[in-house]
């Protein structure tokens, strides 16, 4: 099959209006071909059925922002390594640096110009494709908890814990956003996938049986009602997290 001469771009961002100026200054040199969608949801599923050669991500969306659909794409193998620009009217610090720690490869504050976005377009299209994925931690110690990512297990005040695959992948993704709290719908896109034939009341019961596994450290999983879940870390007198 022939590589396609004109490289596809995907523009998320639910305003209209902005989406079709940058779409218009990217088509004008004829060798990118841009495609718009509105939210997150439509983002990802786009890039699994053509992944584009770079993403222009809005962060403020509806539904999942930005750095969510980032953090998506970029944990997937299909997309790891598409090329992603922020774009936002946040200018703060912080925003800019969660955006390229979740390996966003640029990022553009609104208001911006055609022209620059043009150009961190093409900048970013000339790198050498690189994975930018960011660097996952591969352990967790803390407290009576300690979990290593790749070789899959967890202790407890030194006791082995089995757990299954999914109670697992829930325990990662919690203790990964740990002190931060995580919906049930994220929680079922997370370590359910997109195509969920699953309830988010499914999501509560393994959280509960995760929660009964850990003994003691079960009780760092809290409950924020009418909200999810939030893994509380211990105190740092404990601690070392590496
Ligand atoms: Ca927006």
């Amino acid at each position: 099959m022939t590589k396609p001469a004109r490289t596809k771009v995907l523009i998320v961002e639910d305003e209209p209006d902005i989406a079709g100026l940058m779409k218009h200054a990217l088509e004008r040199s004829g060798d990118l071909d841009v495609e718009i969608v509105g939210t997150g949801a439509a983002a990802l599923k786009s890039v699994m059925e053509d992944p584009p050669g770079l993403v222009l991500l809005d962060l403020n969306l509806p539904f999942i922002d930005g750095i969510e659909v980032c953090r998506l794409l970029r944990g997937r193998a299909v997309s790891a390594a598409i090329p992603i620009i922020m774009v936002s009217a946040r200018s703060g610090e912080s925003e800019r640096i969660s955006g390229l720690e979740l390996g966003a490869d640029d990022y553009v504050t609104k208001p911006f110009s055609l022209r620059e976005l043009v150009a961190r377009v093409r900048a970013v299209l000339r790198r050498p494709s690189q994975v930018a994925v960011p660097e996952r931690i591969t352990a967790y110690k803390r407290g009576s908890l300690t979990i290593d990512f790749d070789a899959v297990s967890v202790t407890v005040s030194g006791a082995s814990v089995k757990l299954t695959k999914r109670e697992f992948e829930l325990l990662c993704f919690l203790v990964e956003n740990r002190n931060r709290v995580i919906s049930r719908d994220r929680l079922l896109e997370r370590v359910w996938g997109f195509d969920r034939q699953v309830e988010t009341r499914s999501v509560d019961v393994h959280v509960g049986r995760l929660r009964g596994k850990l003994g003691s450290a079960g009780r760092q999983i809290e409950t924020v009602i009418g909200m999810g879940y939030r893994f509380v870390e211990e105190p740092e007198s404990a601690a070392a997290l590496d």
